[in-house]
């Protein structure tokens, strides 16, 4: 019987509107600054480079990442919980002047 190797097939396939590819886990991130938890679209990733922190704009580099909203508040609040090191698994203190510099730019846009 041919039906039954057909509803297998059905079975197996993926529901519709689901992307096999895609990350199914809900993109939900902590900010390091204000410790509330937010959509990855709505945080910058942060990572650490050469004892410097630079805005990873494209969310693709390796490595461990730190997430923060783009705002002052919450980058004031992570430098003085030194937060960045310790969510990036770095030994002694970042430059931050990037993260700055990033979101200075923001702010003027
Ligand atoms: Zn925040």
């Amino acid at each position: 019987m041919k039906v039954e190797a057909l509803d297998l097939r059905v079975v197996q396939s993926p529901p519709p509107g689901t992307d096999p590819q895609h990350d199914r886990v809900a993109p939900v991130r902590t900010c390091v600054g204000c410790r509330r938890r937010a959509l990855i679209g709505e945080l910058l990733r942060v990572v650490a480079a050469d004892g410097r922190l630079i805005v990873d704009e494209r969310r693709r580099l390796p490595g461990r990442g730190a997430w923060l909203h783009p705002v002052p508040d919450c980058l004031a609040k992570a430098e003085r919980r030194r937060a960045f090191p310790r969510a990036l698994r770095v030994p002694g203190s970042l430059d931050a002047q990037g993260v700055h510099e990033r979101l200075e730019r923001l702010a003027e846009e």
